[in-house]
C-alpha cells in the first residue's frame, strides 16, 4: 500500500517505520527536520498525501490536525483513506471526518494507547471512530502498528475511548500514589503494600503495570528517576480533553476534573512539566500541598 504520514514525533516516528519494514511504500512529512528508517520524505503534507491509499495522522492536538486536514484532504485521491491516530477533542475528531466524507474520503479517529514502547515494537491498541469500510481499510495497517484494533463506532467514538480511559488512568494512578504516601505515614512498608493492593481489590493498572513507587513491582518510569514513558503534560492535555467533552456533553465527572486540577498543578506549579505522570508520588510525601 502506498502510505503518507504525517508527524513523524515521538509514537509517529517508530508507526512509520513499522510500516515500512513490513513492507509498505512509506512517504512521511514532519514539520521538524525528521528522518526515520524506510521512509521517503516529502517537502510538505500535501505531497506526502498524493497519491496515497492511507494517510496516517499523528500530531499534537486538535487545532493541528485541522490545520493539517485543510492542505491534506484536497490533494487526497477519492476513495483513499484518512487515518488519525492522534489524541484529540471529539469535535476535532469529527470535524476532520465531515470534512473528508465532503471530500470523499474514507476516514477513521484512530487514537492509541500503549505508548512509545507500544509504537516501537508494533503492540498498540487502537480504538477506532468511523464507517464500518473505513475501519476495514484501515486494520491491516493497525495489524502492523499494533496487537488490537477496537471498532468503537462512528466517528469520534475512538477519541471518546481513549479520553475515558485516560480519565481512569489519571485518576487511578493519583490514588495510587496517594495511597502509597498514606501507606509510608502509618510505617506500611511499599513493597508488602504492592504484594497485598496487587492482589486485592485496590489493584489497577497504575499499581499492577506501572507501580508509582521507584523499586516496587515492575520496572516502570519510577526506576528510571520519572523519566517518561508517558509525561504528566500529555496526562493532563488528555484530562483537559475528557473535561472539555463532560462540559459539551453534560456529563457529571468530578473526579475527572479533580484530576485535571492535581495534573494542572503539578505539571504549571510545581515540578512536574517533563517528568512521568506517575512522579505524582513524591509531590504527595509532603502534606497539604
Ligand atoms: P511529538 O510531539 O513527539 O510528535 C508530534 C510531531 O508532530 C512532532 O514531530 C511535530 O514536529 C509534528 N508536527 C507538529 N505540527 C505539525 C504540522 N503542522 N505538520 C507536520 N508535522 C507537525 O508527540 P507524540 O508523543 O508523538 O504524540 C503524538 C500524538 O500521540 C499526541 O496526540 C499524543 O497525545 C498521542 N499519544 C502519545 C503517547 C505517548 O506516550 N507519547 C501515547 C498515546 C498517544
Amino acid at each position: 500500500m502506498k502510505i503518507g504520514f504525517i508527524g513523524l514525533g515521538n509514537m509517529g516516528a517508530p508507526m512509520a517505520a513499522n510500516l515500512a519494514k513490513a513492507g509498505h511504500d512509506v512517504t512521511g512529512f514532519d514539520m521538524a527536520d525528521i528522518s526515520v528508517e524506510g521512509v521517503t520524505m516529502a517537502g510538505s503534507a500535501a505531497e506526502a498525501a498524493t497519491g496515497a491509499d492511507v494517510v496516517i495522522t499523528m500530531l499534537p492536538n486538535g487545532q493541528i490536525l485541522r490545520k493539517v486536514a485543510e492542505e491534506i484532504v484536497p490533494a487526497m485521491t477519492k476513495g483513499a483513506a484518512l487515518v488519525d491516530c492522534s489524541t484529540v477533542d471529539v469535535d476535532s475528531a469529527r470535524a476532520v471526518a465531515e470534512q473528508a466524507q465532503a471530500a470523499g474520503l474514507l476516514s477513521v479517529d484512530a487514537p492509541v494507547s500503549g505508548g512509545i514502547g507500544g509504537a516501537a515494537g508494533g503492540t498498540l491498541t487502537f480504538m477506532a471512530g468511523g464507517s464500518e469500510a473505513a475501519f476495514e481499510r484501515a486494520s491491516p495497517l493497525f495489524d502492523i502498528m499494533g496487537q488490537k484494533a477496537v471498532h468503537c463506532g462512528e466517528a469520534g467514538a475512538g477519541q471518546a475511548a481513549k479520553i475515558c480511559n485516560n480519565m481512569i488512568l489519571g485518576v487511578t494512578m493519583i490514588a495510587t500514589c496517594e495511597a502509597f504516601a498514606l501507606a509510608d505515614k502509618l510505617g506500611l512498608d511499599r513493597q508488602k503494600m504492592f504484594d497485598v493492593v496487587s492482589t486485592s481489590s485496590g489493584y489497577s493498572w497504575s499499581m499492577n503495570a506501572y507501580c508509582p513507587a521507584p523499586g516496587v513491582g515492575p520496572q516502570s518510569p519510577a526506576d528510571n528517576g520519572y523519566k517518561p514513558g508517558f509525561a504528566a503534560d500529555l496526562m493532563l492535555k488528555d484530562l483537559r480533553l475528557s473535561q472539555q467533552a463532560a462540559e459539551s456533553a453534560d456529563a457529571d465527572t468530578p473526579m475527572g476534573a479533580l484530576a485535571q486540577a492535581l495534573y494542572a498543578r503539578f505539571v504549571e506549579d510545581e515540578d512536574g512539566a517533563g517528568r512521568d505522570f506517575s512522579a505524582m508520588l513524591p509531590r504527595f510525601e509532603t502534606r497539604g500541598r
